[in-house]
Order: C-alpha cells, then structure tokens, then sequence
C-alpha cells in the first residue's frame, strides 16, 4: 500500500466543515459496533461540526429525525435531518406514509429538508411510473411546506428534468428547491439545475481517478451552488476507499474540489459551510 493509502482522518487545518448529507443510522454502522458517539468525535476530530441526515423511508426518517434530536451538540456537532420516501421505497408510499412525513415536517427546529427523493433506473427497486409519481407528490409537499429537497437521481436524468422544469414553469418550485445529491450529471443537464436554483452537490467519487464528468462538473459549478458530502457509510473517499465511509472523510472531498477548481482548501471549506447552511436555511 502506497503512503497516501495509509491515511484514515484528516489532519490538516480545516475547521467549520459541513457534511450534508450522512447516513448515520444506517445498518453498516450498527453491524459493526460503530456507536454514533465515535462518528461524531471523528468528525469533530476532523473539523466536521455540521451534519445533516437524510432519511429513505418513513421509519428511517423517524431514526434520523430522532438521532438530530438525540445527538445534537455531541463533540460540538450540529446535527439536523431530512425526512422523505427514496425512489428505491417508493411503492411504499401511500396515505399513510404520507400523513407520518407531514407529522416529521412539523419539527422545524430539526427536519430541514424533505430527502432523500426522485427517480433511480439503475436499480430500478421500484416501478418507474410509481417513482415518478411519489417523486412528483413530494415535490408537492416540498413546496406546500415551503421546505428543500434532497434530489437523489441516477440514470434517470430526462425524466428528472422534464418532472422538475414542469414544476418550475407551473411556480410550484421554491426559489431554493434543494440540492442535486451525489450529483452525476452532465454539465448540460446539471446547468438546467442551476438556472433553477439548485445547489449540487459532490462527494467521494469526485476523488476517485477516472470520474472525468464529475470534475467537469465540479469546474464549472458556480462557487456558491458547491456543498460537500459523504454519503456515509457509502462512496468512501480516496485515500481511504474500501473502508467504510463516515463524516469524518469529508475534508478530504474539500481537498479535491479545491485541487480541480485550483482554489486553497481553506476557501473551499468555508464556502461549501456556507453554501451548506444557505440551502438547508440555517
Ligand atoms: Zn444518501
């Protein structure tokens, strides 16, 4: 293993990070005895002091609801969450499903986003036409709560599109709609984003060495739409691919958008934070 494998935390003078988007509930973490104290010690540890936690489905939004509530302030951490039905859930979603998301929505001080929502054709775990359904009606309920929305969309950008400019053009999406999460986007397809109002947002795979249309991507992303995250416990990364992934990496994705935009990291950190709490309304 090469010296630059070797690193897990991060050491430099990074500070103020926000991580917007981690899983910290997710059974990676309880399979392994990773108690969600340490997490949030790691990130302090690595200037990680704001996270947001994005739920898949209703219960998971209770738990990541609950663990904001629980945790905040732990090591110093903010934490806040999001509440939301994930395309991969989205034959669960029904009246009742419904009516719980509106109940966590009633928690301002903590839920501060509707997430993760929108459509996946990779995995395809749902009905296309179910997926598209669900995600328009959280659309709906976005704008009707006057709240943002973490958008998770992969291998389904034309109906994405379509769905969200529909929505734009009808007034029904906010002026800040939310943020492109793990964003895969052709620059093209990411600049309708944009011109919408969206934030996008970049995590692991933008350190890994052969994503070309990220860094395309991230070079010409405006510097107030960039926010950085983890995915925790999922896209690990570099140096520390193959591990599993926590908050406490994310200095590292900082590292490498200030590489590709040629930026120091200190820069980039602090408006990502920024950019992070202009979007989740902090
Ligand atoms: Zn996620």
């Amino acid at each position: 293993m090469s010296k630059k494998k070797a690193k897990v935390y991060y050491e430099g003078p990074l500070k103020g990070i926000f991580d917007t988007h981690a899983h910290l509930y997710d059974r990676r973490y309880i399979e392994k005895g990773v108690k969600i104290e340490e997490l949030l010690s790691n990130a302090s540890g690595s200037g990680v002091d704001k996270i947001l936690i994005p739920g898949d489905n209703i219960e998971k939004s209770k738990v990541a609801l609950d663990t904001a509530v629980r945790y905040n302030g732990t090591s110093g951490v903010s934490i806040w969450a999001a509440v939301g039905v994930h395309p991969h859930e989205a034959s669960g979603y029904d009246k009742e499903a419904e009516q719980a998301l509106m109940d966590l929505l009633n928690d301002r001080d903590r839920v501060r986003a509707i997430g993760e929502i929108g459509l996946d054709y990779y995995y395809d775990f749902s009905p296309r036409d179910v997926q598209r359904s669900v995600f328009e009606r959280q659309l709906e309920l976005a704008y009707e709560a006057d709240i943002p929305f973490i958008l998770h969309e992969r291998d389904a950008t034309g109906d994405c599109l379509e769905i969200l400019k529909r929505a734009f053009k009808e007034g029904k999406l906010r002026k800040n709609p939310g943020v492109c999460h793990c964003c895969s986007m052709s620059v093209e397809a990411a600049t309708e984003l944009l011109k919408m109002g969206f934030f996008i947002g970049f995590d692991g795979p933008l350190t890994y060495n052969n994503n070309r249309k990220g860094v395309e991507l991230c070079k010409a992303c405006p510097s107030d739409r960039i926010v950085v995250e983890t995915d925790s416990p999922y896209l690990t990364p570099e140096p520390n691919r193959g591990r599993t992934n926590e908050p406490a990496f994310v200095p590292f994705v900082v590292e490498r958008i200030a590489e590709i935009r040629e930026e120091a990291p200190q820069v980039i950190a602090k408006v990502t934070t920024e950019n992070g709490l202009a979007l989740y309304e902090l």
